[in-house]
């Protein structure tokens, strides 16, 4: 059988990984892939492989199940609300708030330097029922850094908040989503959720205004993207860049609280990324 050679030099992913390790000049070791007839006796594990062999760990390394969803595919009435940014003491307990007033859950993408500087509401985010997840330790647009760089800001973001608990999902700033991205976030085991609505203010939109922009727009399986802090701009606090994106986030959080009301006025249960994809 000569799979060996004509999958040599196609992707090595899942089992043409292992089929191409066979051509390798393996000889007995690669008889455990199940190319050739394999008794249980003769399987070598991946690890195994490294120490015995002179093939290189990292082709023998095996990939995660990581996903990317931006939406959910589902027949439930029912939508996850997000928040990105945060941990900020104007912003997030405005979003708790508005997400108490109708006995909603959302998800928190926390940034792991606000998660250190404002650890009692980080806490408080999760004593109140939501999910938290991870969006960096430090807001980098990802796209712009080396591979190695946006792999510790994806490292040390999802370090600072799995202390406060189980956490699931990343998602990029910016949605600034790379090669690099996908493959440091699948390291980790991090699924990662971007999003299917946005919650951004436009530049003319009042808050009213965004509010019938999303109760008209939004759909069963949505992930709807809020913020609850300014990402870089939390590091030049006193610039105009600042003060104008404060300024946005106020009149986004304005509109929430009414956007939360038509939702489950409509019959839309508010839920958290990982209970929304349990639907699927
Ligand atoms: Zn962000």
């Amino acid at each position: 059988m000569n799979d060996d050679v004509e999958l040599r030099g196609q992707q090595p992913i899942g089992r043409r990984r292992a089929l191409q390790l066979g051509g390798l000049g393996l000889g007995s070791a690669a008889a455990g892939f199940g190319v050739r007839a394999a008794t249980e006796s003769s399987f070598v594990t991946p690890g195994q492989l490294s120490t015995r062999s002179n093939v290189a760990p990292e082709i023998v390394e095996r990939r995660g199940s990581s996903r990317i969803i931006w939406s959910v595919n589902t027949a439930a009435q029912r939508v996850a609300i997000t928040f990105d940014d945060g941990p900020d003491p104007d912003f997030t307990p405005r979003a708790l708030a508005a997400l108490a007033a109708v006995g909603g859950r959302g998800t928190f993408f926390m940034m792991g330097y606000n998660v250190e500087t404002h650890a009692e509401l980080a806490r408080r985010v999760v004593n109140e029922g939501h999910e938290i997840a991870t969006h960096t330790s430090e807001h980098r647009y990802l796209p712009f850094l080396a591979p190695a760089d946006t792999g510790e800001q994806i490292a040390d973001g999802f370090a600072a908040v799995k202390k406060l608990g189980d956490v699931r999902w990343f998602r990029p700033p910016r949605g600034g989503l790379t090669g690099a991205v996908v493959l440091a976030a699948n390291d980790l085991d991090l699924d990662i959720a971007m999003w299917s609505v946005n919650g951004r203010i436009g530049k003319d939109e009042s808050s009213a205004d965004l509010a019938i922009r999303i109760g008209s727009t939004i759909q069963r399986g949505d992930i709807v993207l809020f913020h609850d802090g300014i990402g870089r701009g939390t590091f030049q606090p006193q610039t105009s860049f600042a003060q104008e994106l404060r300024d946005r986030r106020g009149k986004e959080l304005d509109a929430l609280p009414r956007v939360l009301e038509q939702l489950t006025d409509s019959g839309f249960e508010l839920v958290t990324v990982s209970e929304l994809v349990e639907d699927e």
